[in-house]
């Protein structure tokens, strides 16, 4: 399996010795109790990480939705993506949008492209930003197998500031999302109705996981897509929609089907929140906006 080997490693690089009784934080958790590693500052090196992934040739794409007027998102988000996203690595962005005519161009790096699916407007927010799930998957199962190795699926409201590289690559990766993670789960936005396909009881849950990234394997994503679109669609024809939209289908199928990789929320900050010493860096967050006058159609 090419795509996770990581049995490459040239003994040319030099770094510090990995200390058997040391751990690299002591302040966060760096590893679930499934033994899923929680991506966070101190916790890998970068050399070490891409001496092992750059041989590979890895083609990851991003799939990044802008309808509406969240076009008006797309020039920050990829300006600073080509600064700090998976930079050195082969990247196809995949922008989702009703108004093609207005992605701006911004200049690529090398092995970078970008492709344009021109899709329809739903009337909601909610369904827009729901409907996310089937337009993913069906861009999957029609080219992205063959053109991609990872997916990572982002919101566009957003800024990276820092390093987001390789050290997110893995099987199946979620983030933890900014606002919960210091919160014991009963008070996780989980959707509680029984009656939803995205239903899950007071006494579980990992973490509350953001729905503003999805990442992993072509064919975890896939799974993922196609499990949540399904349940979309059955709570639909219940007449229900769930709490938190995607994001609720999102934190059940976290829940059965755990995440090999967490990302920390170093990883998907919110700007309205204040950066706090577990921090180190914010490396990707949202923009403010004003909700009302953005969603309007
Ligand atoms: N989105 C969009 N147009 C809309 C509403 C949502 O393109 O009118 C997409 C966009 O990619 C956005 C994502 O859906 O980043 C999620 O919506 P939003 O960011 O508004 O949700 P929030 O992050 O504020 O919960
Ligand atoms: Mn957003």
């Amino acid at each position: 399996e090419v795509a996770v080997r990581i049995d490459s490693y040239s003994t040319s690089l030099r770094y510090p010795q990995p200390k058997s009784l040391m751990s690299p934080r002591s302040d966060v958790m760096t590893v679930t109790p499934w033994l899923a590693p929680v991506v966070w500052d101190g916790t890998f090196d970068s050399s070490i990480i891409d001496s092992l992934y750059q041989p590979q040739n890895l083609r990851i794409g991003t799939t990044v939705f802008a309808i509406g007027k969240y076009t008006r998102f797309i020039k920050g988000f990829l300006e600073t993506a080509e600064k700090h996203f998976l930079v050195g690595y082969k990247v196809n962005y995949y922008i989702f949008t009703d108004k093609p005519e207005d992605v701006p161009s911004v200049a690529l790096g090398p092995q970078r492209n970008l492709s344009v699916i021109t899709v329809s407007k739903f009337f909601r927010w909610q369904e827009i930003s729901m409907r996310r799930m089937e337009r993913i998957l069906n861009t999957i199962e029609e080219r992205l197998l063959k053109e991609v190795d990872y997916l990572y699926c982002l919101d566009v409201d957003m800024l990276f500031h820092n390093h987001w590289g390789a050290e997110v690559l893995s099987t199946l990766v979620a983030a933890i999302h900014p606002g919960y993670y210091k919160n014991p789960r009963e008070e996780f936005p989980y959707e509680r109705r029984p009656a939803s396909q995205a239903y899950v009881p007071w006494d579980q849950g990992d973490f509350y996981y953001a729905g503003a990234m999805i990442g992993g394997l072509i064919e975890n994503v896939r799974a993922l897509t196609r499990t949540c679109h399904q349940a979309i669609l059955i709570d639909k024809q219940n007449n229900i929609e769930a709490a938190w939209q995607e994001e609720s289908h999102l934190n059940k199928y976290f829940l059965q089907h755990k995440p090999t990789k967490l990302l920390s929320p170093e990883y998907l900050w919110d700007d309205t929140k204040p950066k706090l010493p577990e921090i180190h860096f914010i490396r990707f967050s949202t923009v403010l906006k004003n909700y009302a006058e953005v969603r309007e159609n």
